[in-house]
């Protein structure tokens, strides 16, 4: 008999465990261990590295625009900002891909992608962060 409690994959309650071996949460209603497949989907879809790359390409615009303020008065400043930029531009399509299709697959049932919705946020989300990178190089420079 396991007597180590387990944790509710879905709210991280302790585990009641009941005649035969099976685990029922009582607050979430959970009921036994979550095939494995469920388990490697949920770990793909970390929330952490679908925040940071939400928001690196809002972060290097920042930093391209500090630059390129700060070249009016250090020259230097200005490959820098430039520099930031070039990072920028394929991380921030990457982190549009990424990011549209994290968000596709957790608010669709699994298994189905639905290809237009993936392309219109994939849209929405490389506008954005193309015009944070772009914008904040271009306005750095005013
Ligand atoms: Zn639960």
């Amino acid at each position: 008999m396991d007597e180590i409690p387990k944790l509710c994959p879905k709210c991280r309650s302790t585990l009641t465990l009941l005649q035969g071996g099976l685990r029922y949460c009582a607050d979430c209603g959970f009921e036994g261990e979550p095939p494995k497949a469920s388990l490697e989907a949920s770990a793909r879809r970390s929330p952490s590295l679908f925040w940071f790359l939400l928001v690196s390409p809002a972060a290097l615009g920042l930093l391209s625009f500090l630059a390129g303020q700060a070249s009016k008065h250090d020259p230097a400043m200005s490959v820098f900002s430039v520099a930031i930029g070039l990072v920028g531009l394929p991380l921030a399509l990457a982190s549009s891909i990424y990011c549209s299709l994290w968000l596709v697959r957790r608010f669709s049932s699994p298994g189905s992608l639905n290809l237009l919705t993936t392309f219109l946020v994939l849209l929405v989300l490389g506008a954005v962060n193309l015009l944070i990178v772009v914008g904040g190089c271009a306005v750095g420079f005013r």
